[in-house]
């Protein structure tokens, strides 16, 4: 756990050493152990002072967020962390000099332990961060964090760090005044045991500023004309942003005017109330949940088929060059693997390389990336228009137009060329892959891969296991995924497949209000406020409502009789076929797009759909646009399409920016306890129909009083 050793000229050292971890964290046993070794070397008369180091390649990673996800009693974990405080100030008052060596990444409660010594250099690693990714998960700095680091930096460059989650180098740390020096790797212990000794030869006691005579919160406390400006503005920023859906950076914010308000103990008592606050609520316990563990567990493949050896790619097929398959040769070639782009002729598949050299120029000139790497990339992009190029691809990716004839006329081309071993994936938004594959002369090795827009950017990969489709090609399948960055969720084949199915239900759900004459500007503002990226018009704009329109009609086609007409489908065609307007892609949608100044809802909508007086109130409308989307998830749930609740949340976050502090479609449902959200679909259920209506594994579920997550 730590290493302690004192040498023959009395400096100890303290090397955190966390073990069969391969990164240092704090949770109770590292921080009573380290607690345990600094309180010894101050005790001990032999000792003059202390260097703290790590045994890692990194010095400390962060908290142990299994812990602190875990944690439910506020008495005993506000005691646990204000004992860490009182440990952390017997340190800097103890006497003698203790100086952090950070041979890597010191992030969170590691940077915390760092800024709790005297004195901190660090190793000129190019790999090293230094941060408080706290926030990206509900928590903040609450080891001192949000008291030391702007009373170092002063409050303006410290915002960043503590609320934004943001990591900067060395370097950057060093100007910032965060650490002292900078020195070549390896020789950062000997850098801070030899400022120990100068300490130590000095007979001055070490202090750290804020304990020393005259010391002045760099740049003006919060008290100062500019520093109640720098808090207004942050806090304006923070409510435009947020909503107030976070606490975090709230409390974060609140932890730094009333702690530098006052003297660091105090400050320190303030955050620790501040700290336990944010640990007990649901919303960290949703975000570590879903964005640390559940991320976490699909990119580590926890529910690939087992048995099946890992493939290794080299060659891919993609056919079409548009807008999905230029972004998913750009991640392919990225990923190192060559990549063969087809199209119709070879000037449509040069198309979509010139894409590629267009996103990535742009990197260039932002500096993010050089010529020669670009260049590299570029080369492993191959257009064509023919299709034997595509022998010896062991992936072929189709995303051609959404037409089954079109789609089942490449899959015969490519599977006459391709290896038997070789799998194949539809990257069909609607088309159930079940149908895709009876075109296919080996439906087992037939898969749906379906890639966000825009593909090369978005992080989720939703994919679609058919009737026929093998363990082994989901196995293959998943490790393609893996190979170019991205984190797949897997899902049972059925109509609209998970993703698009639940996203589905928030626009038509705010197309239903519309028609319900809620104020248009209403709506989506509602969205926003629900923690939603986008509003829902908004967004029926963005993917064009021309598309609702035409998912509606081959909905109504293919389930004829047994069809039910939703509001959304009437707006849609009153939209697209009487009126023209496609969405932003035809200039006019819910919103005109004028060319010289920013969109604005379209003035006719009024007179189309006319607001009413009498409207729901704002809470019940955020509370449909959310609870539409559970309800909708938990179906998916009961029918199988989706095999375990965290893929539907992850997919949620990472597929359509579902706000995170919700945990999930389904993270919201375990928030409000599941007999409540029974209680409220049947109350939302009797008012607006059935598309509210809770399916019985939830109302079994509840009666049962059983929960998704414990
Ligand atoms: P797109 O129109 O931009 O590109 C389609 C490309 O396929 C065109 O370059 C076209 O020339 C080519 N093509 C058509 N017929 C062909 C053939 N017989 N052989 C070879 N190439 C052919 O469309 P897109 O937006 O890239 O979508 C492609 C697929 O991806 C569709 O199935 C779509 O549903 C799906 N998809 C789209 C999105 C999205 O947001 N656009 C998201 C997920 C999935």
């Amino acid at each position: 756990m730590l290493n302690y050793s004192v040498d023959a000229e009395g400096i100890a050292t303290v090397e955190f050493d966390y073990p069969e971890k391969s990164q240092n964290i704090l949770n109770a046993k590292s921080m009573g152990a380290y607690a345990e070794a600094m309180q010894k070397a101050l005790a001990d008369p032999a000792v003059k002072g202390v260097v703290v180091a790590s045994a890692k390649k990194d010095f400390i990673a962060g908290g142990d967020l299994a812990e602190l996800g875990a944690a439910t009693d506020a008495a005993a974990f506000h005691a646990a962390i204000s004992g860490w405080h009182k440990l952390m100030r017997g340190i800097e008052l103890g006497g003698k000099p203790v100086a952090a060596a950070l041979n890597g990444s010191a992030l969170g409660g590691g940077l915390e332990v760092a800024l709790g010594c005297h004195y901190r250099v660090a190793a000129d690693n190019p790999k090293a961060r230094f941060g408080f990714p706290e926030v990206t998960l509900g928590l903040l700095p609450g080891a001192g964090g949000t008291q030391r680091t702007p009373r170092l930096t002063g409050m303006q460059a410290a915002a960043p760090l503590l609320m934004e989650g943001k990591r900067i180098k060395a370097a950057e740390a060093q100007k910032l005044g965060l650490i002292h020096a900078v020195v070549p790797v390896g020789d950062e212990r000997k850098a801070a045991r030899e400022w120990v000794m100068a300490a130590v030869a000095s007979g001055a006691k070490p202090l750290q500023p804020w304990d020393s005579k005259g010391y002045k919160i760099p740049g003006g406390g919060p008290n100062t004309p500019g520093g109640m400006q720098m808090l207004m503005a942050a806090n304006a920023m923070l409510r435009e942003k947020t909503y107030d859906n976070y606490p975090a950076p709230k409390h974060i914010l609140s932890c730094v005017y009333e702690g530098l308000s006052t003297n660091l103990d105090t400050g320190l008592a303030i955050e620790a109330r501040y700290f336990t606050h944010l640990v007990m609520s649901p919303v960290s316990k949703n975000m570590i949940r879903s964005l640390f563990f559940g991320m976490q567990e699909a990119n580590k493949l926890a529910s690939r088929p087992v048995g099946v050896p890992i493939q290794k790619y080299t060659k891919i097929g993609m056919l079409g060059a548009g807008m999905m398959g230029a972004g998913i040769a750009m991640s392919t070639a990225t990923a190192g693997i060559d990549i063969v782009l087809l199209d119709t002729t070879q000037e449509a598949a040069e198309k979509g390389k010139d894409y590629a050299a267009k996103q990535w120029s742009k990197q260039i000139a932002r500096g993010r990336m050089t010529q020669e790497a670009a260049e590299a990339l570029l080369a492993r992009i191959h257009p064509t228009a023919d299709y034997a190029d595509l022998a010896g691809c062991e992936l072929v990716i189709e995303a051609v137009f959404e037409k089954r004839e079109i789609k089942a006329e490449v899959t015969k081309q490519a599977e006459a060329v391709i290896g038997p071993d070789a799998i194949f994936a539809s990257n069909t938004s609607t088309l159930p892959i079940t149908g895709l594959a009876e075109a296919s002369v080996r439906p087992a090795s037939f898969i749906g891969l379906h890639f966000f827009s825009p593909a090369e950017k978005m992080p989720l990969v939703e994919i679609i296991v058919g009737k026929a489709t093998s363990d082994a090609t989901l196995a293959r399948a998943m490790d393609y995924v893996r190979a170019i960055g991205k984190t797949p969720i897997v899902v049972n084949d059925a109509r609209g497949f998970y993703t698009s199915r639940v996203f589905g239900t928030y626009v038509s759900e705010g197309m239903a209000l519309l028609e319900e004459g809620v104020p248009q500007a209403l709506i989506d503002k509602a969205g926003l406020m629900a923690g939603m990226p986008v509003g829902p018009l908004a967004l029926a704009d963005e993917v064009s409502i021309e598309l609702v329109h035409k998912i509606a009609q081959q909905t109504r086609a293919d389930l004829g009789a047994a069809y039910v007409e939703r509001a959304a489908d009437r707006v849609a065609a009153k939209m697209v076929a009487d009126l023209g307007r496609l969405g932003r892609k035809s200039g006019a949608g819910f919103y005109d797009y004028p060319a010289e100044a920013p969109k604005h809802l379209w003035p006719g909508l009024a007179e189309q759909f006319p607001p009413k007086a009498e409207h729901p109130a704002l809470e019940e409308i955020i509370e449909r646009l959310i609870l539409v989307q559970s309800v909708e998830t938990a179906r998916c749930l009961e029918e199988k399409v989706l095999r375990a609740p965290i893929d539907a949340d992850v997919g949620a976050i990472l597929g359509w920016g579902y706000p995170p502090f919700r945990g999930g479609p389904i993270g919201w449902l375990n928030t409000l306890g599941l007999a409540a959200a029974v209680a409220a679909l049947d109350r939302l259920a009797a008012q607006h129909g059935p598309r509210f209506a809770a399916p019985n594994m939830l109302r079994d579920m509840a009666a049962r009083g059983e929960r998704f997550y414990t």
